[in-house]
């Protein structure tokens, strides 16, 4: 049977934090009420197109899914389990920034089947957070931790960001070594670095093009890293974690034996996944879709359309810029969100998948690669070198077919 993952959106937060660009705004508890009403609306109707899956992974993300109230989430995962076809061990995450999950939801979340928590501490400083414009304290994600190994998780992920304002080599490590200080420490980390996204109030203060405008406003606030510190970031990342039992599976993500993330990685090797909620994107059989990122698109056409007689699907009402892809994406994807992972791709599933050899359709891009020592050869796996994935996005743009 072909596997699947599903992943639930939950749009909401507290606060909007000052480099977000995601999609999540804050809501009163009413419209949060409708939002799952939808939402239920549509994982019920798509159960269907689903029936041929069996689900391995489930994904709550954000927004964070932990600031609406836990029977929300309860009710959804009730559901899941009454449409789907729920593996027996199959992944079940949830987002969760500190501040927002007590004891008692944490136990909620366990009892419901959620098996694996991701919290977001980002940064071990306060002074740090604060200037994320983060909701919480290095105190509270210390009590959500605690909570979270109470109430049963033992799978837990930990989010961290280097590359923050202000933010100096010895911070980073403060907040690398205060992670790997936990008791119990986490399963897995995740560690990103900040990026400036357009339209967020970060870029205001740290965008390009805004630099030399307010050059004078930037001894105000405080600066992000320079380049090369933020190299060294990156370098002691790997070997801070790797000399404590930790292994990177792909440039940002780190895992203890046999906690490698089962959804994400789903994502890196092409397998189908349904996205369900605002904006949630979906690919299936070769297809790519996003469901609307309009809100009250969302509401109406799930609450207020009414089936027609002909079984006319309400979802297909939201789900928007389907595209099939052909097979130079689907070969172009498979190559470069594959190469993300340290194991690399695989050649056989390459030949299985497409009916060709990647050695015929990329061997210039292949031999320039490894004559350049970025990439190589091991068994059945064509991957990235150290080197290579220091500058994974020159390699991997290499791997797009020019169109003829
Ligand atoms: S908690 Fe996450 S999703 Fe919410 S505003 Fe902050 S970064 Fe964005």
């Amino acid at each position: 049977m072909t596997s699947l993952g599903i992943y639930i959106h939950i749009p909401f937060c507290l606060q909007k934090c000052l480099y977000c660009d995601f999609l999540s705004f804050l809501e009163g508890r009413k419209q949060q009420a409708l939002y799952f009403d939808a939402l239920k609306k549509e994982i019920a109707e798509s159960a269907p197109e689903c029936s041929e899956y069996e689900v391995v992974s489930v994904f709550f993300g954000g927004g964070t899914p932990t600031s609406v109230a836990p029977n929300f989430i309860e009710d959804v995962m009730r559901l899941v389990r009454e449409k789907y076809r729920l593996a027996k061990n199959a992944e079940i995450t949830i987002e969760c920034n500190p501040g927002t999950a007590d004891f008692e939801a944490l136990k909620i979340y366990r009892k419901s089947g959620i098996n694996r928590i991701s919290i977001g501490l980002q940064s071990a400083k306060d002074e740090e957070l604060k200037r994320l414009g983060r909701i919480h304290t290095l105190v509270q994600f210390e009590e959500c931790y605690k909570n979270a190994r109470k109430a049963g998780f033992e799978n837990i992920n930990v989010d961290l960001m280097s590359a923050l304002p202000g933010q100096s080599l010895a911070d980073w490590e403060e907040s690398l070594n205060f992670v790997l200080s936990l008791d119990q420490k986490p399963e897995h980390i995740s560690a990103y670095s900040l990026i400036i996204e357009e339209g967020t109030p970060f870029y205001e203060m740290y965008g390009e093009e805004k630099s030399s405008e307010t050059g004078h406003l930037r001894v105000q606030i405080s600066p992000l890293p320079d380049e090369d510190t933020e190299r060294e970031m990156y370098y002691r990342t790997k070997m801070i974690l790797g000399g404590r039992d930790y292994h990177r599976y792909e440039i940002s993500n780190y895992a203890t034996d046999g906690y490698e993330c089962i959804h994400n990685k789903r994502y890196w090797q092409g397998g189908d996944y349904i996205g369900f909620g605002l904006g949630a994107a979906s690919l299936m059989k070769g297809i790519r879709y996003n469901n609307t990122r309009d809100f009250r698109k969302y509401l109406d056409a799930l609450l207020k359309t009414k089936q027609t007689d002909e079984g006319c699907m309400t979802t297909s009402l939201i789900r928007e810029d389907a595209r099939i892809l052909d097979m130079k994406s689907q070969m172009e994807e498979f190559m470069f969100l594959g190469l993300r992972m340290i194991e690399g791709v695989s050649i056989s599933n390459f030949k299985n998948r497409f009916g060709r050899n990647i050695e015929e359709i990329y061997a210039d891009v292949i031999k320039e690669l490894t004559d350049k020592d970025l990439m190589e050869k091991k068994d059945d796996m064509l991957r990235l070198t150290s080197r290579g994935i220091d500058i994974s996005n020159y390699c991997m743009a290499k791997f797009l077919i020019d169109d003829e």
